[in-house]
């Protein structure tokens, strides 16, 4: 894989702008308070796909929130999932009963978020909501529900906002479609 020095010259299109990130993420988290008002909430980020949208999300929520994290991977270094999740860091906090709200960057065929789901109720969650910042509709394979969704996007590969491709453009404020020749390369 052979580097641009910029992001700028590895981006096909902008798919979703950094404007459209901020309102829709505002409009989540009103509801998130809305919904959760006099309940006890645990939001968590799955990392590291989703550091950027837990950020922006809790920054915007105004009820009182814990915030843990754990690490999930599904894919390797390719732009298709292994179909394998591996528990690479666990949670600092006890779940039982609590109400949980996870945070996932993109729910593409649903099974990194089946997985989770499974995890928390199996520790004893009383509640397990997630939000997505987005979601692939069309690749959707294992059932899972997602009550807050950012964004429908099509079946194609994104980067920015937190998601990568082998490790890099997480930085970039957007979310985009990368060229394909970097893939080719
Ligand atoms: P799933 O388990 O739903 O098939 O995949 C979820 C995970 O795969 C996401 O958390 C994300 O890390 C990765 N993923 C799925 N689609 C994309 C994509 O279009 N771009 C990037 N960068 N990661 C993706």
């Amino acid at each position: 894989m052979t580097l641009s020095e910029t992001y700028e010259n590895d981006i096909k299109k902008v798919l979703i702008t950094e404007e459209q990130l901020e309102n829709r993420l505002s409009e989540l988290a009103s509801q998130i308070d809305s919904d959760y008002k006099g309940k006890d909430l645990l939001v968590i980020g799955i990392l590291k796909g989703a550091i950027f949208t837990i950020t922006k999300l809790a920054s915007k929520i105004k009820k009182n929130v814990e915030i843990d994290f754990i690490t999930l991977s599904s894919y390797g270094s390719d732009t298709k999932s292994s179909g394998d999740i591996k528990l690479i860091m666990d949670l600092d906090e006890n779940v039982k009963d609590r109400n949980i709200l996870v945070v996932e960057d993109i729910i593409d065929t649903g099974l990194t978020m089946k997985w989770l789901i499974e995890y928390l109720q199996s520790k004893g969650a009383a509640s397990v909501e997630v939000c997505t910042l987005l979601r692939k509709k069309e690749a959707h394979i294992y059932d899972v529900s997602a009550k807050y969704v950012g964004f429908e996007v099509p079946e194609v590969f994104v980067v920015g906002f937190g998601l990568d491709y082998n490790q890099y453009y997480r930085n970039i404020p957007y979310i985009g479609v990368l060229k394909e020749e970097i893939y080719e390369k």
